[in-house]
Formats: structure tokens, sequence, C-alpha cells
């Protein structure tokens, strides 16, 4: 373990008036520089009682003088979310209160904790692995339930269980060789050969398998890219304003206002989506709002999910059939009649399939049919076992080079080429697995990842 030999504090609750506010300290002088900072409300100092336990008394500013009555916790090295020695202060959420707080904590000798300084001393100290530091991110920007699901599991360790395992069978692989090599003159019998060969493929599917739930991490983490579509007036700005929650995109009845895209994130029946309300789709000579009708045919080709939008309370016409259509090839697709709250026009008969279809009243926020109908496009079990999943392009990148280096080591054991060849090729996976996990990951790389978390975390 290689332990820092500063100390760093941090503010590491939200900005702004709150019930709670957490200052954070980690490193060797952690402890003391929280007993220079507090004087607990019973006859025992702060270290008379056990780590971990809550201890109630006054946070002192850098004159001594009580800012907050608080309760304050400790950890000893090993046995802490950094791996170092670390003390904790439970105060009132007053940004006041923990600015003079973080003020004493540097007058006792702290320093300030740079963005995501306590997750990176986890890991330097073999807290956490590469993998599970992510999911520390991934969990803390999750925007739907099944990602920050997918992150716990991440960070419980399911991802780098998977990960090791390869890792540990490709060892295998190579010890045998290097056998190999310390006994040139004997041959590597063909049984044995099979043997091996057996052994990579085993791992080159296994990479497959991970390699093939990149789409999914990148839906859970960006969104299923859902397309709202129809012609102008059939209430998309609407609907997305009421999917969201709030007003985003403007409401007019002068057909033609949404005339660029305007996208949100949001999460309905569980699925995370990343709405795209489009410009209406109509012929149109105007060219401001007919680059707004290409985007929209863009939208829809780029999207995992189409909701086609047709006014209910309106005679349908024969272009929102020829819509639902193309929509239908492009996407899974769903029909929305809205306006559900006003007297509906009759239902014209058509002579095409019609995909599953919902009423939806965006003025009432009726979209009870709309969110079940999402959840049975996307069920659950889609998204695989919790945490199994790459979820960024760094852990896709060293996965694929990992595919790459074994399926060329099977290349070569079926060209009879010679053990070193080999093991050459075996060392690379293992070197590109290792960055999936941080074991062989150069710092700029960690630096970046850190870098994105917020400070205090
Ligand atoms: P867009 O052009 O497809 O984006 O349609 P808008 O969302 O701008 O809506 C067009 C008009 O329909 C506006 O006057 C909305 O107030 C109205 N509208 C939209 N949704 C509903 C709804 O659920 N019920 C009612 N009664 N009116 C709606």
């Amino acid at each position: 373990m290689s332990l820092q030999n500063d100390t760093i504090a941090a503010i590491s609750t939200p900005q702004g008036p709150g019930a709670i506010g957490i200052l954070r300290l980690s490193g060797p002088e952690a402890v003391s520089a929280a007993e220079k900072c507090f004087k607990p409300l019973g006859p025992k100092g702060l270290r008379d009682h056990p780590p971990r336990a809550l201890v109630y008394g006054d946070l002192l500013d850098s004159g001594g003088q009580p800012i907050d009555r608080v309760l304050c916790t400790y950890s000893l090295s090993p046995s802490s979310y950094t791996g170092e020695d670390t003390a904790e202060f439970q105060c009132h959420g007053s940004p006041m209160v923990l600015a003079l707080g973080l003020e004493a904590l540097f007058a006792a000798g702290a320093r300030q904790a740079r963005a995501g300084e306590f997750t990176r001393r986890a890991f330097l100290n073999g807290r956490l692995d590469l993998a599970q530091a992510e999911a520390v991110g991934d969990l803390l920007s999750a925007q739907s339930r099944e990602g920050a699901r997918h992150a716990a599991g991440q960070l419980a360790g399911a991802l780098s269980k998977k990960i090791g395992d390869i890792y540990s069978a490709l060892v295998d692989v190579m010890a045998h060789f290097h056998a190999v090599l310390d006994y040139p003159d004997e041959d590597i019998d063909p049984f044995r050969m099979e043997q091996l060969d057996e052994a990579l493929a085993h791992q080159e599917g296994a990479l497959n398998a991970l390699l093939a739930s990149c789409g999914r991490g990148r839906l859970l983490r960006e969104g299923v890219p859902c397309a709202i579509v129809g012609r102008p007036n059939a209430g998309k700005s609407s609907l997305l304003n009421a999917m969201l929650g709030w007003e985003r995109a403007i409401v007019t009845d002068i057909p033609g206002t949404t005339r660029d895209t305007v996208e949100e994130r949001c999460e309905l029946g569980g699925v995370p989506l990343r709405l795209i309300d489009t410009a209406g789709l109509r012929d149109t000579t105007d060219p401001v709002e007919k680059l707004g009708v290409e985007r929209s045919r863009r939208a829809m080709e780029e999207a995992g999910l189409i909701l086609v939008l047709i006014d209910a309370s309106r005679p349908a016409q024969d272009q929102d059939f020829a819509l639902l259509q193309e929509a239908m090839a492009l996407a899974p697709t769903i029909l929305v009649w809205t306006k559900g709250d006003l007297p509906q026009a009759p239902i014209p008969v058509v002579n095409m399939e019609l995909p599953p279809s919902v009423t939806v009243s965006a003025k009432v926020r009726d979209l009870d049919e709309l969110c079940n109908e999402i959840s049975c496009a996307f069920p659950q079990d889609l998204w695989g076992d919790y945490g199994e999943i790459l979820t960024n392009a760094r852990q896709e990148e060293a996965a694929s080079r990992a595919r790459e280096a074994v399926r060329r080591a099977r290349e070569a054991l079926t060209a009879g080429f010679t053990p070193d060849a080999l093991l050459t090729d075996v060392e690379e996976a293992l070197s590109a697995l290792g960055e999936l996990t941080g074991q062989s990951v150069r710092e700029d790389v960690t630096n970046r990842i850190f870098s994105k978390f917020c400070v205090g975390k």
C-alpha cells in the first residue's frame, strides 16, 4: 500500500443550504486535524472513542470558537474508504458553517482535496479497482434506476470478477507456454494444443459477451434515443414537457414553432430515455424549417424508440400513417394518440399493421399507458445482470484490444508459431485486461478518470 504523506479535506455535500453538510478528511494527519477542530461534549476525547463511533460535540473554527454542534467519526488505516486514516464531520448543512469548518481544517494542517482525490486514494491504496472507481462516478451521475443498479453492481465488483476470471484463465495459458519455453526440446503434444486453443477460445467468447454488453451500457448511461415525431400541432412539445415534468420546449399553437430538435433525459417506465423532440414533419419550402425536418428524419434513423404522435381529437390523415410506416421500418415504434382529454375523432380504418398504441393527455399529465408500453418495449431483463456490463468507451477499447490479442494468439497457435510469439499476444491481452481494472494503467488515464469526479468524492 502506498499511502500519501499529506492530508486532504473537502466539503463532500452539494453547495447550498441543506439538512446535513459533511466535511471529510483523509491522510496521516486526518484524526489529529479533526481533534484540533472538535470538542466532544462528554469527558472523553475523540480518540478515546472507538473508530467509526459517532461522537457528539462542537466543531470549532480556526480561532477555537464553536461554529456548530456536530457528529464526528474517524476510521483508521487500512479500514476506511481511502485506506488511509479518515475523519468526517456531519454538520448542519449551512454553507457558512462548512466554509468555516474547512478553514479550520486547513489551519490544522490539511489541504484542499482535488476533484475525485478521495476515490483516487482508495484506488491507489487498493481499496477499489479502476472499474469499481468508475462505478462510483457512474453511481453519482446515474439518471435512471437501472443505471444506478448497474453502477452499484459494478461497484460491488461484478465486472471486476468477470474480468478477473478471464485474466486468471489467460495466466494459466501463459504458465503453460513458459514451461514450454523452459524446455524447448519438448514438443507440445496435439492433445495439449487442442486444450490450449479451447481455453483461449473460451476466453475469446467471454470477451465477446462482455463487448456485446457495451451497447446496453451506452443506453444506460446516455439513455435510449427516443424520437418524438408527428405532424405540426400533434402535441410533440407538450408530450415532451409532460414526460419531463417541466416546460422545456416552447409550446404554441402556431404550426412549425419547434424548428430545431430539443434533447432531454428522463426516465419513463423504468427506462432511461434521451428524448428528442423534432420539428413537425411536413413538406415545407421555408429553408429554416426544412433543416428541422431533415433533422427529424435523422433523429428517427438514429432512434432506439420512436413515438409517432397523432392528434386523436382531429381526423387522422394519410400523412400520419405514412409517417408511422416510415418509423416502423426504422426502430421499435409506439403509436401515441394525443390529447386524450378532448372528444375523440373517429379512427379511420387503415390497411396496415399497427404498432402498439396508447392514448395520452399531456394536458392532464396522463401518461400511464405510455409508461407501461415503454416498459414492455424495454423489459428489465434486457439490461442483463447488474454490474456485468461495460459502460464506457475506455472499458470498451481495452476489452476489444484484449479480444484482438487473444484472437491473434489463437491464430498463432493454429499456424504453429513458436511459443514466444504466442506469449507476446497473451501478455498483451493480460495488459489490456489490467487496464480495465487498473493493474496496468497509465497515470494520465487515471488522472483523467478521477478529474471527472466532484471535489469531496
Ligand atoms: P407540436 O407542434 O407537435 O410540438 O404541438 P404542441 O405541443 O406545440 O401542441 C400544439 C397545441 O396542442 C397546443 O395548443 C397545445 O396546448 C395543444 N395540446 C397539446 N397536447 C394537448 C393535450 O394533451 N390536450 C389538449 N387539450 N391540448 C393539447
